[in-house]
């Protein structure tokens, strides 16, 4: 079990949640990182009294250390101070919650500082899943993942010898739009979008969580974690959200994890990881427990996630491409200046447009990264 950590990204909905495990486990908060909503920050830095927080907007940074000038806090900005943060001596793990490409570097520069990297950044695999393996690998940083399907496929995992798995099924409740067809869907708007049925998350995620590209994303983020191939995946819609996913053995067994569809639980796991504590959510009621369905995914009417698989195959920046051309897009349709199903569109067109190179070195994959989303401002964003 961790003693202190670091939260990249703390006013989000992930970092929020870390914050409130933190406290109920009795771990210290060492550092504390935010964009901009530097409101939230300073309840949240007079609380924890971290020896370091970073303000990623530099103007937000100034606000900040003076808000907080009567405290004995370091305050730090841009992405030095992400950088600070993540490999803070005074940190023995870093809860990396910030979203997009931003979390790359100070990722990579903690696992350096061999942290465990609790680790809630899709981008971070998405984009840079074979380098981040291998340096994790190298330097011996355990990398455990806070996304509910990852932290399940992790506990199924644990204990199982080589040659024993047979298939990776995680699972997905196909969003609040399953069942739809794809020309029904031309006029949803953000609000929405963002109702997810079982999950309280950020509206950047809730969209990803409708349209399905979610799940692509998790699909590659799978392959990287468990060092698997794209056909050792099978994408299972369990609308309850109640199996978290699963693995499937060469016997043809099966091992699920199950729980209540609450965050705070893979995030607390990740920290006490060995160790179980107990926590303070709620516990199954098999009793109140509906009935456990299961459906195929509708790649048809669901077009991300299938583009998410090819970019899968794909390999090399493709992920990458699609999932930074996919964030400015969904960030368009949130700002209502882009229909919902364009959001596909747009990530479908800069994988084409940008191209495809091997991914092997940090600034080929951040080109591509902003190839994606210039790309998709220039052509979607009128
Ligand atoms: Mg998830």
């Amino acid at each position: 079990m961790v003693r202190s950590i670091s939260i990249l990204g703390c006013t989000g909905s992930i970092g929020r949640q870390t914050a409130a495990v933190a406290e109920h486990t009795g771990i210290r908060v060492a550092a504390l990182t935010a964009n901009r909503k530097i409101d939230l920050l300073e309840q949240q830095a007079r609380k924890f009294r971290p020896e370091f927080v970073a303000v990623y907007d530099e103007q937000a940074a100034k606000q900040f250390k003076i808000a907080v000038a009567d405290t004995d806090i370091r305050v730090g900005s841009g992405m030095e101070g992400l950088i600070e943060a993540a490999t803070l001596p005074g940190a023995d793990c870093v809860v990396t919650a910030v979203s997009g490409s931003v979390g790359l570097k100070p990722t990579l520069a903690a696992i350096d500082e061999k942290k465990r990297i609790a680790l809630a950044n899709k981008e971070t695999l998405v984009c840079a899943g074979d380098m981040v393996m291998a340096r994790a690998q190298e330097k011996g940083a355990e990398i455990v993942p806070v996304d509910s399907e990852h932290s399940a496929i992790f506990q199924c995992l644990t204990g199982r010898g080589e040659g024993e798995l047979h298939k990776i099924l995680p699972t997905g409740s196909g969003g609040p739009f399953r069942g739809r067809k794809r020309a029904e869907l031309e006029d949803v708007t953000p609000e929405q979008a963002v109702k997810h049925p079982n999950w309280s998350m950020g509206a950047k995620i809730s969209v990803d969580s409708a349209t399905l590209m979610n799940k692509g994303l998790e699909f590659v983020e799978a392959m990287h974690l468990f060092g698997v191939t794209p056909d050792d995946i099978t994408v299972v819609i369990h609308p309850q959200s109640v199996i978290h996913s699963m693995v499937e053995l060469v016997d043809g067994t099966v091992i699920a994890q199950l729980g209540v569809p609450d965050m705070g639980l893979p995030i607390q796991l990740a920290l006490t990881w060995p160790e179980r504590r107990e926590s303070m959510f709620e516990h199954l009621d098999f009793w109140k427990l509906r009935d456990l369905s299961f459906e195929e995914p509708d790649l048809v009417n669901f077009p991300c996630l299938r583009l998410a698989m090819d970019c899968a195959r794909l390999g090399g920046t493709a992920p990458c491409v699609m999932s930074a051309a996919n964030e400015v897009a969904v960030h368009l349709f949130l700002q209502h200046r882009l229909g919902y199903n364009r959001i596909y569109d747009a990530a479908a067109a800069a994988v084409d447009a940008v191209g495809v190179t091997a991914a092997d070195d940090l600034e080929t994959i951040l080109a591509a990264d902003a190839a994606a989303r210039a790309f998709v401002r220039e052509r979607f964003g009128a």
